[in-house]
């Protein structure tokens, strides 16, 4: 498996305008426009810094991960995600190594990217997830 870069930080938020008043409007990243993914009941947000970005995500219904995930604990770092050369590969060398998996095959994300989320209680706590673009 080779991981090339972080490519994005996701952050889970109750409103992207809220949020985008914030990172644009104060810390003046650079804004590239939101996009629904429905299956995910999720709006995203992209504020590209250099290499990586930042993610806003604004859950579109009450019982979404990302709203269960706020009721839980908070606002803030939902996960973090890697940018991956071959997700299959990355995907079937973590499967070989005993990784629980949240998604045993990739999905498909914002922009298009294939994305795989491992199970947190695998890496210490954190939510990872792949992506390939
Ligand atoms: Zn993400």
């Amino acid at each position: 498996m080779k991981i090339l870069k972080i490519d994005h930080l996701g952050i889970a938020v109750n409103s992207i305008d809220e949020g985008k008043a914030f990172w644009n409007g104060i810390l003046g990243l650079e804004f590239e426009g939101t996009e629904t993914v429905e299956e995910q009941k999720v709006t995203t947000a992209f504020f590209p810094i250099s290499e990586s970005e930042v993610e806003l995500l604004e859950s579109t219904a009450p019982d979404g991960p990302v709203a269960k995930y706020i009721e839980k604990r908070g606002q803030g770092i939902q996960h973090i995600a890697f940018r991956v050369e071959n997700i299959e590969t990355a995907l079937a060398e973590l499967k070989e190594k005993g990784v629980r998996l949240i998604d045993q095959e990739p999905r498909k994300g914002a922009g298009g990217a294939k994305i795989a989320f491992l199970h947190p209680k695998a890496t210490g706590g954190v939510l990872v997830e792949l992506c390939e673009r």
